[in-house]
């Protein structure tokens, strides 16, 4: 099934290799000016920075979680140190705006690290249990460090999707090494070049510069649990490799999120949010609002409010001045955008505005709206990752709702509606991983949120306490309470009279007038 996953250009250039002198070489995408010319990591240099880092973790592991916490704002103070030019290695490497490479990346990463290190002494915490049955024991539940974590991630968001990661795995006591995308490895290199600075052990966050053969090796390197962020098509290989080795994964997909927009929404509002929720980052966002369902009674008002605004919209290369929409960061991407134009405009969809490439050398796609669109569309089926919205008329609720659910992707949902009690239905029955009422993306920069998908849009969660504890190994350690006999009652040898008398246990636990039917369970 490739119809309706998160395929994109990407496959086609294969995952390259690790040969000796392979070298990564990265343009700016708005302007096409070479930047950086890399060596790719072997395969036995890849292995080298999992040895060094899983000794590094060694040494981590056993400070207590409240000291790795402590220690982990050092990175917080230095990357804060650094904004300005975090920001201007975003903005020239991925051709971004620079609001934007500081407000979805660099902020959340330093909101991330303080509240990671505020909360992971206590989402850490022994879990200490009553046992409802065998009152003479006791139990608790720990979160064991893993080990060395591996990260694998795209070109989106090159900062805050590794680091995010990365700060989660050392505050739970593992070791992180990146492998961060082919296109845009600088300014993963300068988060490396100032987490050195803080005096943590360099060792134990590596990060290995390459093309998919380099994932491919670090998935073979003696991981403990690999967080791979990237294309469905790519994450089965990854996920089947990872299985091959019994070896945990997160796996962080495409995504194809629905908005539904109800007849009672709050239609500037809702407009704003169409317009913002698919051009930020033109578009090339797992979160991207990639498919408009809106109601008949305000279908037509709504798309010409959007087409209003979307003329407002600057574009440019964002060293030249104020921009609204950057640049393509894959070159492939544009294609691909065309590919959903031509199919939608084939198929009886209306170009509102926008539609073609724009000239080089420089990667940029007009931002585009298409009306009149229905599932026979790649647009409203494939992931589209880049600046075009769809939209699609609907009759009601339920329509909204089968419409949005008929995709093999589920990762974040968007509802517009005055209505809580609608919202509260629709967020109930809408199939994704994340669904948010009258607003778009903030989810995924909420330090408490777990962000992750359902169908194919992957399994496993990051941010939150729930990706502290996902990245442990879960120990369960039982102990005595009272002082215990000798010879328990269910242990050798078997006798008659055992038998009899654990008979007669099960049935005053279980059998007809037993104190579990009596007060519907025992606890
Ligand atoms: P890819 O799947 O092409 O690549 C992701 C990473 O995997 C890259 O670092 C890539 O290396 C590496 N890789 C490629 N082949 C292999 C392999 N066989 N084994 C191990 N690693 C490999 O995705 P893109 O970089 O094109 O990113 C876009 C995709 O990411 C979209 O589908 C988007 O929806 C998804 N995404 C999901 C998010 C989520 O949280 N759910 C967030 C952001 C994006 P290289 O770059 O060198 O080829």
């Amino acid at each position: 099934m490739t119809e309706q996953t998160g395929e994109h250009g990407r496959e086609a250039n294969g995952p390259g290799s690790n040969a000796p002198g392979e070298r990564v070489v990265t343009f700016a995408p708005a302007t096409g000016a070479p930047l950086a010319d890399l060596a790719v990591a072997s395969a036995d240099e890849v292995r080298r920075v999992v040895a060094r880092a899983r000794r590094a973790q060694q040494a981590w592991a056993v400070l207590p979680v409240e000291e790795r916490a402590h220690r982990l704002l050092r990175l917080r103070d230095a990357l804060a140190e650094h904004i300005d030019d975090l920001v201007d290695t975003l903005s020239l490497e991925c051709g971004k705006p620079r609001q934007e490479a500081l407000v979805h990346e660099v902020m959340p990463l330093l909101d991330f690290t303080g509240w990671i290190a505020e909360r992971a002494p206590r989402a850490l915490a022994p879990e200490g249990t009553t046992l409802h049955l065998m009152k003479h024991r006791t139990g608790e539940v720990r979160h064991v460090p893993r080990g060395v974590i591996a990260v694998i991630s795209p070109w989106n968001f090159p900062l805050l999707i590794p680091m995010a990661t990365v700060v989660e795995a050392l505050a739970a006591g593992s070791a992180c090494v990146v492998k961060p995308s082919e296109l845009t490895p600088l300014v993963l290199l300068q988060a490396k070049a100032i987490y050195d600075s803080t005096g943590l052990p360099e060792d134990l966050f590596g990060v290995v510069v390459g093309t998919g053969a380099t994932g491919q090796a670090l998935v073979d390197a003696g991981i403990d649990h690999c967080v791979f962020t990237g294309a469905v098509a790519t994450g089965r290989k990854v996920a089947a490799a990872c299985g091959a080795r019994l070896v945990p994964c997160t796996m962080e997909l495409g995504g194809k999120a629905p908005l539904v927009a109800c007849e009672d929404c709050d239609l500037e509002r809702t407009a704003r949010a169409i317009v913002f929720g698919g051009f930020a980052n033109s578009g090339q966002a797992c979160v991207a609002v990639e498919r408009v369902y809106a109601h008949q009674a305000i279908y037509a008002h709504l798309l010409a409010r959007v087409r209003e605004l979307v003329a407002e919209l600057r574009q440019g290369d964002p060293a030249r001045g104020d921009v609204d929409l950057g640049a393509i960061i894959f070159s492939e991407q544009l294609a691909v955008a065309e590919r959903h134009v031509d199919d939608a405009v084939k198929k009886g969809a209306r170009v509102v505005c926008g539609g073609k490439r724009l000239p080089g050398p420089g990667l940029f796609f007009e931002p585009t709206v298409l009306a009149d669109c229905d599932h026979s569309m790649t647009v409203m089926r494939t992931e589209i990752f880049g600046p075009i919205v769809p939209f699609m008329r609907v009759q009601s609720e339920d329509e909204a709702v089968a419409l949005a659910n008929d995709s093999t992707l589920g990762l974040n949902a968007y509802v517009f509606t005055k209505n809580r009690a609608a919202a509260r239905r629709l967020a109930e029955r809408l199939e994704a991983g994340s669904v948010v009422v009258n607003d778009v993306w903030s989810n995924y920069a909420t330090a408490e949120a777990p962000f992750g998908g359902i169908k194919q849009s992957g399994f496993g969660r990051v941010h939150g306490e729930q990706s502290l504890r996902d990245l442990c190994d879960t120990k369960y350690v039982s102990f005595d309470r009272l002082h215990p006999l000798s010879r328990d009652p269910v242990w050798f040898p078997y006798t008659a009279r055992s038998y009899a008398w654990l008979r007669r246990g099960a049935g005053l636990l279980f059998g007809h007038g037993s104190l579990a039917k009596r007060v519907g369970s025992l606890f």
